[in-house]
Parts: C-alpha cells; structure tokens; sequence
C-alpha cells in the first residue's frame, strides 16, 4: 500500500472510511437493489449496467481525473485471464463493493478484487462442441442484481452465479446453438413498473445463421421466462408460457409470399437478432434495443420476384425496437436500414437522452442511434414508446446525418416519411446461368461505419462520441440454399481501404445539428468503446493497444498507455477510497481480423492477449 504522510485531517477521514467500512451496510456481500440500478448513472462508487446507467450514455459525473491532471494517470494492476484462450477481450466490466466483474472470452467471468487486482473468483462455463460465433469467441459483459451477476454463454445460455461466491445459481439455455444460435451481449436488468416485477432482459444471436431473432425477460431469482419476443412480422410471442401476440401483422405483408401465396422461405429464418443491450426508459416503461439484419443477406431472398425491394421492408429488422417491459409487445419501431442488403443491422446502443429544440425551446426526449450504415440517427422516444411511430407512420425521425465520408448506398433520409433516399446500390441478383451476380463497392462495408462498440454522450459538452471506420467492400451476390447450421447470407464480400492514412476515425457529433465537432484518425480500425467524464474527458482503446484519453471539447490527445495487446472493449470508470479509477480490458479480437479482408492484414503484427488493466490517480497527483 501507499505510504503517504497523513496530516491530522487526512487521519481523521482515514478513521472515519475505516468505520464506514465495518459497517454491515458497506461490507462485501452487500445486494444491488433496484434502486442502485436506477440510480446507476448518479452514483460514482460502483458500474451496475451495460452503459452505465439506463440511458446507456456512458457518461460519468467525475471530475478528479480531468483535462488538467489525467497526464499523471498510473497503473494500478492489470490481472490476466490466463489460459490459451487470449483473444477477443470484448467485455465492460461491472464494480460493486470493490469487487470487479469481468466477462471473457469462451464464456469466461472473474471477479477481482477492485484495490489489489487479486482474483476471487473464476467461472468457465462448458462449451460444447460445434458453437457457432459468426465474430469470434466474445462476450460483451455481465449484469448484476440482488446476490447475483449473470452472462450469456456461446452455446446460447444464460448463467446466474452467486456474486460473492462464483456458485452457480441457475442456467438457462433458451435456443439450439447447433442452428446458429448464440449469446455474445451482457444483459440488462429491468423493472416493469405495472406489476413491479425486476426483469432480467437479454438477446440472441445468430443472423448469419438463419435464425429468428429473440428478445427475453426473466425472473432474475429462478431464471424463469416472464416474456418472449420474436423481431421477424408475423412471428408469435410468449407471456408467462402462454402464446400473446404476433409480432406486427399476424399476415406478415413486408415479407413476400411465392405463386402459392406462402411466406418466402427466408421469412422462417428472418434475423433480426437483438444480439446488444437494451437501455430502459423507465417514464414509459419501454425496453428500447436495437434488432439486427435480416437473413439472408441476399436481398432478392425476401423480395417478390420482379418487385423493387423497396417495397418489401423485412420488418422488423435493423431497426430500433420499443418493447413494453411488463407485456413484452412490441410498441414502437424506427427502421435504419429497410429491406437491408448488406448486413448493417440494426444492433449497436440505442442512447437515451433529452435537448431543447433549438427552435421551439420545447424539451425532446429523443433516443440517438449510429447505425452500420453511416447514418446517425436522433428519433423521437416518447413518440416510440407510445406506439404513435408504428411502424414508421408518421414518422418518429427527428434528423439522420452522415458520421462518416463516403457513404455510397443513400445520399439521405427524408424526413416526412422516414425512409432513406437510395443511391442503387443494391448488389444485382445473380443471372440465369452464372455463379454470381457482378461485383458492386460499397461503403461502409457490412462491417459498418461503427459497429458493436459503443459510442457515448456527454451532457456537459452536448456532443456524442462515435468510434467509427472507413473503409468498403467489393460485395457480389451468391446462390443459397438454407442447411441447418450454415452461413446463410448468399453474398461475397472483400472489406477494402478508403484512405491511405487512416481506417479508425473518432468523431463528435451534435446531436441538433449533425455537424461534427472534432474527429481523430487512428491507422488500426477502431473496435473499442468511449466513455467521456465530468472532466471533459474522453476515453477510448485502440487497436494497438493504447487506452487513450482526449479532451472532450476539441479531440486533442492527452494522455496513453500501451496494454501489451489491441483493446476491442468498454472502459468504464468509478470512485474507491476518495481516488478516481479507469478499467478496461485489453486483448485483441472479434470481427475485424476474422473478416476484414485488407484489413486482417493490417492488423496482423497485433498480439492477442486477454487482461484487465486497472488505472487511478494518485491523491497527491490529482491537484489540478
Ligand atoms: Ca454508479
Ligand atoms: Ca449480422
């Protein structure tokens, strides 16, 4: 430990933290109450969500660490996952009562001790044999609630472990892995203001798989389904095991039907995976997360045969979906990308947040959204959540701006009908007699102008942070033909360089306006997270390791450390004994180097690895 000096106030204080700590209330062991997830974004001694906080702003009220003083940012410990199995260190980690919890890959969770970096405990789930990850072995957190921390496995399960002891509670596995399904996100807990039941809420994975997209709500103590919501139109839901109501129209009239006027054969396998984390409006008691492509890639596969594919939007994929949090129906919807062609998806953070219209002065509740296809989106949430914007109709789109250059596939959106204006970019179907269809570029190729990692919202400076990429793909589609546990996209892709400098492009963005602040290019693709503080500050990994800290006024760079391996996670950041803390897991992996094409090879020489690093400010270093 330190060896500091203490003058007589300090001891006093140190005296006083002792006794706070022997008291019950604060001793490890301590449950999370509903509460303490409400109030998540408020309280600055612990993480308890995905997002930190509701909104999912990732923002903290912090301010000992600043512009100022965050040169003088140490190590504090760094704890190794330890095995063979280094690689795609996707996780953000929760902190409670001094404890972290951090999530890893092939279904890994630790729990650390926050001050020493000493291992508690650790739980390796079993995995079979046959998994099917279309983007690497990650996993992208836990949730914590009561006496327990819980995480999806790849093997598309859900575990409960008792947080103090690592002792499994219960599991759940709630869909066939050996078809494609998956569970790569962290949960998200809760609660349903009508019955004032706490919710356990999680996605699936699976869209390059043919699967049906499912979201779920639990009874976090047994692990019980409560509701069931499947994101393809016409698909059935489930209320306390009983059928409730399809999803949309029974009739499914954005899906295609053939000569015998039977649903398209890709309508039972239609995607629209809620594969991230929701974030939870409480005022309308509405789940908001984000559904993924639909399947197959092919977007011939779920047009009418000689039709535009305009007209056949796939509902209810890539798009952001509003489901009442007591029925698990489906209130609300604003589709990104209709009748997507190119695997944008709709998935990445969904972010809650309030403004003045800067023309009526009139305070908006609107929810922001990146989407993989270069657009960002500000709708109106409480227009979703009411159900007044289903589907579309009238439009609960506020703005859509470009985040990113060289968008080939919409030069917009129009604003009175919702709809993007399309440049025809839609790969050609393949000809009589040929192999495949002629080969197209697109940008942002499928692997989007953001992607998974989360982008985060300042109240202070007004501004989101997007962690985005340039870059394209030479795109072409391909016959298909549905098997049970096979890719199911009927397209070829090569992920291509855009420009010469730089593939990783950090951009604020005004959410009124859609101007970009400030931007900062990085080599590597960025494939990590930000987090932005009370001190103006902004935190973010690249993917040569370095966890970087700009100003989050002006994008200068401020301070960096290498962490031995490229960071593709979450940082987080928390208060313990007075000293302000930065966590962040580091280990390269995930999608890019599975799929990038060009980009495999730029980031070949990066070292995989799989740790937790834990940053703080000394006390004596923290004077501004
Ligand atoms: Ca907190
Ligand atoms: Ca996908």
């Amino acid at each position: 430990m330190e060896s500091i000096r203490l003058n007589s106030r300090q001891t006093l204080l140190a005296a006083l933290v002792a006794a706070t700590l022997c008291t019950p209330a604060m001793a490890a062991g301590s449950k999370v109450s509903w509460d303490d997830i409400l109030n998540d974004d408020k309280t600055t001694g612990d993480v308890l969500t995905y997002g930190l906080g509701l909104k999912a702003q990732r923002h903290s009220t912090m301010e000992t660490i600043n512009t100022a003083n965050v040169a003088n940012l140490v190590p504090a410990w760094s704890f190794s996952f330890g095995g063979e199995k280094q690689r795609g260190q996707e996780g953000q980690a929760l902190v409670h009562d001094g404890v972290i919890y951090a999530t890893a890959s092939y279904s890994r969770i630790f729990a650390i001790d926050a001050r020493s970096g000493k291992r508690l405990w650790e739980y390796q789930h079993r995995l079979p044999e046959g998994i099917l990850p279309c983007c690497d072995v990650v996993n992208r957190g836990p949730a914590i609630y009561g006496d327990k921390i819980f995480f999806g496995t790849l093997d598309a399960g859900i575990v409960a472990l008792n947080k103090d002891t690592g002792k499994v509670v219960w599991k759940k596995m709630f869909a066939d892995y050996k078809v494609g399904y998956t569970m790569t996100g962290a949960p998200f807990v809760v609660k349903d203001k009508k019955s004032g039941k706490v919710l356990l809420v999680h996605g699936s994975s699976g869209d390059e798989f043919g699967v049906v997209g499912w979201l779920y709500a639990r009874d976090p103590d047994t692990g019980e389904e409560v509701w069931a919501r499947p994101l393809v139109e016409g698909h059935m839901g489930r209320l306390d095991g009983k059928d409730s109501v399809t999803t949309g129209d029974a009739k499914a009239p954005s899906w295609p039907r053939d000569k015998d006027g039977k649903l398209v054969e890709a309508w039972s396998h239609g995607g629209g995976a809620p594969w991230q984390t929701a974030s939870f409006d409480v005022d309308t008691n509405t789940v908001v997360i984000g559904a993924g492509n639909p399947a197959p890639w092919n977007t011939w596969k779920r047009t009418k045969e000689g039709d535009d594919p305009k007209n056949w939007d796939s509902l209810f994929t890539s798009g952001q979906a509003y489901v009442d949090a007591g029925s698990g129906e489906l209130k609300g919807f604003f589709q990104h990308t209709p009748n997507d062609a190119w695997d944008f998806s709709g998935n990445n953070s969904v972010v809650l947040f309030e403004y003045k219209d800067p023309k009526t002065g009139k305070q908006i509740k609107a929810s922001a959204h990146a989407d993989r296809n270069g657009f960002f989106f500000v709708t109106d949430r409480e227009k979703l959540a009411t159900g007044a914007g289903y589907p579309n109709k009238p439009t609960s789109l506020i703005g859509a701006w470009p985040f990113v250059d060289g968008i080939t596939w919409a030069s917009g959106f129009d604003l009175k009908t919702g709809r993007p204006i399309e440049k025809g970019n839609r790969p050609p179907a393949v000809k009589p007699g040929a192999d495949k269809g002629d080969t197209i570029f697109v940008s942002p190729p499928f692997l989007g102008g953001t992607n998974w990692h989360p982008m985060s919202y300042s109240p202070k400076t007004g501004l989101f942070y997007i962690p985005a990429n340039h870059w394209g793909m030479d795109y072409w589609t391909e016959h298909l033909t549905y098997k049970p546990g096979s890719a199911y996209l009927g397209q070829g892709f090569r992920i291509k360089k855009l420009f010469n400098d730089h593939v990783g492009i950090l951009r604020a963005i005004d959410p009124k306006t859609g101007k970009i602040a400030w931007e900062h290019k990085e080599k590597l693709p960025l494939w990590a997270g930000t987090l932005t503080t009370a001190g103006n500050l902004l935190f973010t990994g690249t993917s040569d390791g370095f966890l970087k800290a700009f100003d989050a006024k002006n994008g200068k760079e401020l301070w960096k450390f290498q962490t031995g391996s490229g960071i593709v996670s979450v940082p987080v950041t928390w208060e313990m004994d007075g000293e302000q803390y930065v966590g962040i897991e580091s280990g390269y992996g995930g999608a890019v180097p599975l799929w990038g094409g060009d980009m495999a090879e730029l980031t070949k020489p990066v070292s995989q690895g799989g740790s937790m690093w834990v940053f703080k400010l000394p006390k004596q270093l923290a004077q501004r």
